[in-house]
């Protein structure tokens, strides 16, 4: 592991109270962060007014790269997914979506993931630590620097933590990383445009609201009833969705956010008439704050027994939660002819990696 700090770990605030604790001035702090968020740089020589006393601290006290991209997987729609090996040797995926709306990055925030939905990629491997904010906000560096090196200026407009990992379980770090990258002295990302999403975590959720977030909440609900929730999503034994709407209901009073159902579809499991209606019922008192959005589910070897629900009954379904009133989308799909769904791409480069290792050592 790097022993020291990342930049990207600091919030403003630190960085006043670093450089004033080492008797440097203030406007070092201001100097570096515009480097680093406005102009996308890390060559401290290349940083206006940066004075050498203060270059010096930062060299001495903190790093700058703590991850390598290893691989980058272009798709015709022009969605690319990178894996970046991390300091320590893991890997992770973070990917970047072209919409019609802006330029959105899907940031990881743990390696591996305890939740264990049953139709996830990502949670085949159990979490084996959480990332720093650092780390999370480094995705989002690394993919403007790809931009960045690409002919036309493309800016990263929009961010969703929704990538491996459930952002509720590394709380502290997801919130250090919302506060650094929408600081308007930084990269000034608008809360608006980003999107936490959790497995429903209760306690969390509250905490969250409380924190009355500017930002947009999504809960990845991908069942109308406990009986199946519980057999897609282990968490549902401890939050069922009895307390799940509770939390939600205290999230649209403290927050007064609309908020954002995911509910990917999944052939013969939870795609059918029944399950429209009783989501629609689930949701009828709060349909005024409430978005579904009806995601495709993206078949992945590991889970085989696990299929796309056909287009006329994704349609059907929709077509009934319109008749009651909620506000429903279905996602359009991106990325569809690389490794699409969730944590594809990393669990086949660990397999690649793991047969090559197992090979050698046979070899030998
Ligand atoms: S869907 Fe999200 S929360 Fe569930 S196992 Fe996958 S990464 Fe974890």
């Amino acid at each position: 592991m790097q022993e020291k700090p990342s930049i990207y770990q600091q919030t403003l605030d630190e960085l006043y109270v670093f450089f004033a604790n080492n008797g440097a001035k203030k406007s070092c702090a201001e100097h570096v962060w515009h480097g680093l968020y406005k102009e996308h740089t890390e060559d401290l020589n290349n940083i206006n007014g940066l004075e050498e006393e203060c270059k010096e601290l930062i060299i001495n006290h903190f790093t700058f790269r703590s991850m390598q991209q290893v691989l980058r997987q272009e798709a015709k729609d022009d969605t690319v997914k990178f894996l970046f090996r991390l300091a320590d040797g893991h890997i992770i995926e973070t990917v970047l979506m072209r919409q019609h709306f802006g330029t959105s990055v899907c940031v990881t925030t743990q390696v591996g993931c305890n939740i264990g939905c049953s139709f996830c990629a990502s949670g085949l491997l159990r979490k084996v630590r959480d990332l720093t904010a650092g780390e999370i906000v480094e995705q989002i560096i690394q993919v403007q620097q790809f931009l960045n090196g690409e002919a036309q200026r493309e800016r990263i407009t929009h961010v969703v933590v929704m990538g491996i990992g459930e952002p509720f379980d590394n709380y502290e770090n997801v919130v250090r990383f919302i506060k650094i990258i929408t600081h308007p002295k930084g990269l000034a990302i608008a809360p608006r445009r980003i999107t936490v999403s959790t497995s429903g975590i209760v306690p969390k959720i509250y905490r969250f609201a409380d924190l009355k977030p500017r930002v947009n909440l999504a809960i990845s609900l991908h069942a109308p009833n406990n009986e199946l929730r519980t057999r897609l999503m282990k968490i549902n034994r401890a939050y069922p969705i009895e307390k799940l709407m509770a939390a939600v209901d205290h999230y649209l009073k403290q927050t007064r956010r609309r908020v954002t159902f995911e509910y990917i579809m999944i052939k013969d499991i939870n795609d059918q008439p029944e399950h429209a209606h009783e989501l629609a019922m689930l949701l009828k008192d709060k349909k005024e704050m409430v978005y579904v959005n009806l995601i495709p589910y993206n078949p992945v070897d590991e889970h085989f027994h696990y299929q796309r629900s056909a287009k006329e009954t994704i349609l059907n379904f929709y077509d009934i939660l319109k008749k009651h009133d909620i506000h429903v989308v279905i996602r359009q799909e991106l990325g569809s002819d690389i490794d699409a769904a969730c944590g594809q791409l990393r669990s086949k480069h660990m397999n690649t990696v793991r047969r090559k290792t197992i090979n050698h050592s046979q070899n030998m």
